[in-house]
């Protein structure tokens, strides 16, 4: 079964490396414009949309973005010509973008197992732009040189390089796995019968749609910017990924 949004076959979240194809337009209006199939992010996890274009006859429509309804709908730039339905497209993600977006949040999960690991504290929300992160987590008490402990404890596993995989389970296997929903906000909706999953090899599992690196080398150096004190136990963690 190919993974589907409505009519759109969604050809990134089986493979995270590609950067363009050729799709056809089944549906052009005013909510944006829907493919046959697309490799676009449509957003989402706290990972935000791909940017990119769509090439047809000479002609560039650049995507801005996207909106999920019944079907996934791209979000041209205002002004730029729309391609009608029945126009057969060549896509093209931005890859510095969409390259930036995979290191951030696999930098993400990797931060996640390495607070839940040693602080034995859940994550409860997280949101990223290109090479800028933050989650928050639960902990009552910071120890003393907890940013420094636990940037040293990131880098050490980006070294590891651990590997990242992918893999789709039914539903009662993937909550079988344990640890899967770390995070107390990452809970998948009672209808959804096939789960995602996205698994640090040795370090964090997580019911997880985004996109991500093939190891924890490939994303970088992690650099732990600022703890901030939110209250009552509420703490906010601000990354920065910076080249190795
Ligand atoms: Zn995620």
């Amino acid at each position: 079964m190919p993974d589907m949004h409505g009519k759109t076959h969604r050809l990134e979240l089986s493979d995270q490396t590609l950067r363009d194809w050729d799709a056809v337009v089944l549906a052009s209006g005013p909510e944006g414009i829907v493919l046959d199939r697309s490799a676009f992010y449509p957003g989402g996890g706290g990972q935000p949309p791909d940017h990119g274009v769509l090439l047809w006859g000479g002609v560039e429509t650049r995507i801005v973005g996207a909106r999920k309804g019944d079907d996934l709908y791209l979000i041209s730039e205002e002004g730029d010509p729309v391609p009608p339905a029945g126009t057969a497209v060549r896509g093209a993600i931005t890859d510095e973008r969409r390259s930036a977006l995979m290191r951030t949040h696999s930098a993400l999960h990797l931060l996640c197992g390495v607070v839940f690991r040693d602080y034995q504290c859940l994550v409860t929300g997280g949101n990223m732009e290109p090479l800028v992160a933050r989650m928050d987590f639960d902990l009552s008490e910071v120890p003393q040189g907890f940013k420094e402990t636990v940037e040293e404890a990131c880098n050490k596993e980006v070294a590891a390089d651990r590997r990242i995989e992918v893999v789709t389970l039914p539903r009662a296997e993937a909550f079988a796995l344990p640890d899967i929903v770390r995070t107390a906000t990452n809970l998948v909706p009672p209808e959804v019968e096939q789960v995602r999953i996205v698994d640090i090899t040795g370090l964090d599992t997580q019911a997880d749609g985004g996109t991500h690196v093939a190891s924890t080398r490939q994303i970088g150096r992690i650099r732990v910017a600022k703890v901030e004190n939110k209250g009552r136990g509420f703490r906010r963690l601000r990354i920065r990924v910076e080249e190795p």
